[in-house]
């Protein structure tokens, strides 16, 4: 049988391979798990990862979605309130802009990924008064309670604060139980917030380096979709190197939903 090869995809391969081998096949061939495995250190027997996203609804978030979609995994979305409560914005471009982001809203319960709430507002929550804790927990609530998808519903801290240090400051996991939530932590971070990691493969090293490095991890890994600051913008690079490191993470993991890792979420 012929195989028929379009010249310049034939010639970059030959290219490649006497540049650099292990990319040619990694680049035809798949992705080569041998070498990622050893690269991080990974064992043969794959951990059992969830990705989780912070801080949108973003405008990078339906390219994530579209993504997940290719790759066939369910995700949990942790949406701040005042993203998509688009009654604050008088007509004009802020306006079509939380209109366009409630759009992703849907997307995403749509294509069955899990929904949670990141407050209304993106606060260090245990430096805010009673008053203003349950206030921009219970917004958050108003807002997203169509579109929780776990019993109880997720809620993630901004920051983690008052989850980390509930010991000195319980009233902020206190209120989120009283306003019905439960707190998904992270068993790993990406830090893809931080420029410092957003250059080459940074951040899936520090991923990888978390589940793979002495006697490894399962469970939740933190990314974001969005940028708290900026109403309009996401995180570019996570968005846009994303598709790039599931095959890696893939190598070394599979992708499970946050009920196969967090026991105490149910399906609603
Ligand atoms: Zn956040």
């Amino acid at each position: 049988m012929k195989i028929k090869v379009h010249p310049p995809t034939y010639s970059l391969f030959f290219i490649l391979l006497l540049v650099n081998p292990l990319m040619a096949f990694q680049v035809f061939a798949g992705e080569n798990c041998n070498a990622v495995r050893a690269q991080y250190q990974c064992p043969v027997k794959k951990h059992r990862l969830h990705l989780s996203f912070d801080d949108g609804v973003g405008s990078v978030t339906p390219k994530i979605l579209d993504v997940l979609k290719r790759e066939n995994i369910k995700a949990t979305f942790l949406i701040l309130g005042n993203k998509v409560d688009c009654k604050q914005y008088k007509p004009g471009k802020s306006l079509e802009l939380c209109k366009q982001r409630f759009n992703t809203l849907k997307r995403i319960k749509s294509e069955g990924h899990d929904i949670g709430s990141h407050s209304y507002q993106h606060y260090h929550h245990s430096k805010l008064s009673l008053a203003e804790l349950n206030k921009t927990i219970l917004d958050s609530k108003k807002i997203l309670e169509p579109f929780f998808t776990t019993q109880p519903p997720v809620f993630r801290l901004p920051y983690g604060d008052g989850w980390f240090n509930q010991k000195d400051q319980p009233q902020v996991m206190e209120a989120l139980k009283k306003a019905g939530f439960e707190h998904l932590g992270w068993e790993m971070t990406a830090y893809d917030w931080n420029e410092k990691y957003q250059h080459g493969d940074q951040i899936l090293d520090n991923v990888m380096g978390q589940m793979c490095k002495g006697r490894g991890r399962d469970g939740v890994v933190l990314f974001h979709d969005g940028v708290f600051e900026n109403e309009h913008e996401g995180r570019v690079f996570t968005a846009n190197n994303l598709a790039r490191w599931i095959p890696k993470l893939r190598c070394a993991a599979d992708f499970v939903p946050l009920t196969d890792v967090k026991k105490n979420f149910k399906k609603r």
